[in-house]
């Protein structure tokens, strides 16, 4: 049976785009009622057992890491990307700037990192303070062809990015925003090219046809703001409600795990450090990523039980290794343009070749043309801080481009960062960012539907966590004016 429920707003997803639209409504005096759902739960109930068993259980019905109130920011490290003053330089977590121009985004970076800090962000800015240092290393970067940017960070932590969410949704609730766990969206309701509100099932009946287990919202205006997480979900949505999409590209590859030893300057100068290059002979887009200082390697479960790797690290609780991501940019044209299906079959033979767990191996093994074994990773100097992950042979799925491309970047990097190319050192995977889908958005962000919006990392605008909060706002500006 239907029951029959009307908002103002329907937001899909309670990640941090969805949540900073909530905030800045309620701050504009917005009377609308406006409704978030999200298929995870609410962020105190989330809990990821992996540091227990040391094994990820794959949490039913949802991946508690990456799903609920504030969506992968939850668990994620917390590093809020700021923006250059002197170099004007503002791609850093997503394309933003493109919609609103670069004098607004400063602005809205601005304004979003004072809420945070008003909501318990740590006051201490890391990368601010040794200039000629960074100096020195953007040249030697220079010579290698490969470029440092240099962008100040607020480092919240996982453990306090918790405590700053749990605020917010505390903040939300008292101030009369609706939101509804453990839900799932499950189809759009559209009519004549018109968005007039969403169906919903309990997560735990997500497979269920059954009409009594499936209800109706009806909205004037629906948001989507599904994150990574719901990239899967949004291609089948675009398809079956021919919304418009833009053709997308998928970053695959490792996460990197190296002795804090080996990062020390960089750790210390900057907190993290991008560096990007595109070297012969395919000229790719490799950077580095997500670089977690004293952090640990995390395991992330996607649709289709899709293990990825990820990285984060914690305030108070350190390890003596650093790790960070190096991604491969891969775009599609014809006869084959399906970016996300490319990374999620990489992923599958990866993940198959781990027994369904994430693969580790040493970059000597690499060298020699051979796979680690348990024996060797046990008497590594690198010790892997992902307990779960299965020693094995990457480079038998990763495909020729990407592991070259990787390769490459390593050993110049090691000219910038003595260490780099160390051959104890681990590379884990698969690591694939499903940020892929682009919706063709205005610069309302509105799709070609009508009064069906997208913010945040699922339609591809942003990738990150302060990009992701600022398209919230704006958001919500845009729904007021
Ligand atoms: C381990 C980890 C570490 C990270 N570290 C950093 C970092 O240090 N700095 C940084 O800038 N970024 C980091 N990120 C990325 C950052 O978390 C994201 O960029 C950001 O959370 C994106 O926000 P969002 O609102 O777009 O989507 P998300 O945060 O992904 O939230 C989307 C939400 O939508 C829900 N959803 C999806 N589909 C549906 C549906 N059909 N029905 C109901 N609900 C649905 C999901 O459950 C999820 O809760 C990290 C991510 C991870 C996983």
């Amino acid at each position: 049976m239907c029951i029959m429920k009307k908002y103002d707003i329907v937001i899909v997803g309670m990640g941090p785009s969805s949540i900073f639209t909530a905030y800045e409504l309620i701050k504009l005096n917005s009377n609308k009622r406006i409704l978030l759902i999200d298929q995870g739960k609410r962020v105190e109930n989330r809990y990821c057992p992996i540091q227990e068993k040391n094994e990820c259980v794959r949490c039913k019905p949802f991946c508690n890491i990456t799903n609920g109130f504030s969506g992968a920011g939850a668990f994620s490290d917390g590093k809020l990307s700021l923006y250059n003053k002197d170099e004007d330089e503002i791609y850093v977590g997503g394309n933003l700037q493109e919609y609103i121009g670069v004098e607004e985004t400063k602005k809205l970076i601005d304004y979003t990192d004072k809420i945070y800090l008003e909501f318990g962000a740590d006051k201490k800015l890391e990368g601010t303070e040794y200039k000629a240092e960074v100096e020195k290393i953007k040249a030697k970067a220079k010579k290698e062809d490969i470029t440092l940017i240099d962008i100040p960070i607020r480092h919240l932590g996982t453990e306090k990015a918790h405590e700053l969410y749990r605020k917010l949704e505390e903040y939300l609730e008292k101030n009369n925003i609706n939101m509804m766990f453990e839900t799932i969206v499950s189809d759009l309701i559209v009519e004549s090219n018109e968005v007039k509100g969403v169906v919903i099932k309990d997560s735990k009946k997500y497979n269920s046809k059954k009409e009594e287990d499936i209800e109706e919202i009806y909205a004037d205006k629906v948001i989507l703001a599904v994150g990574r997480k719901g990239a899967n979900w949004l291609v089948d949505i675009c398809e079956k409600h021919k919304i418009k999409t833009k053709a997308g590209i998928v970053d695959i590859g490792i996460r990197y795990e190296l002795p804090d030893e080996v990062m020390k300057d960089i750790n210390k100068y900057m907190y993290e450090g991008k560096f990007v290059g595109k070297l012969e002979p395919f000229k790719d887009k490799v950077r580095t990523f997500c670089q977690n200082p004293s952090g640990f390697v995390s395991e992330e479960v996607y649709d289709n039980n899709l293990s990825l790797v990820n990285g984060h690290s914690f305030k108070e609780k350190k390890s003596k290794n650093t790790n960070l991501a190096i991604l491969v940019s891969h775009n599609f044209t014809y006869p084959f343009n399906k970016p996300i299906e490319y990374g999620r079959n990489v992923a599958k033979n990866l993940n198959e070749l781990g027994n369904g767990n994430i693969l580790v191996q040493r970059l000597g093994d690499i060298y020699r043309g051979k796979r680690t074994w348990q024996e060797e990773l046990d008497n590594n100097q690198v010790k892997p801080t992902l307990k779960s992950a299965v020693p094995g042979d990457i480079t038998f799925s990763i495909g020729y481009r990407t592991m070259t491309d990787i390769l490459k970047f390593i050993i110049r990097m090691d000219k910038i960062i003595e260490g780099f190319a160390n051959p104890n050192n681990l590379l884990y995977a698969p690591e694939i960012k499903f940020y892929s889908n682009q919706l063709d958005i205005d610069n309302n962000f509105e799709t070609s539907v009508k009064n069906l919006y997208s913010i945040g990392d699922g339609g591809g605008m942003t990738r990150g966590l302060m990009m992701a909060s600022c398209s919230g706002i704006q958001m919500a500006r845009i729904i007021e004016k």
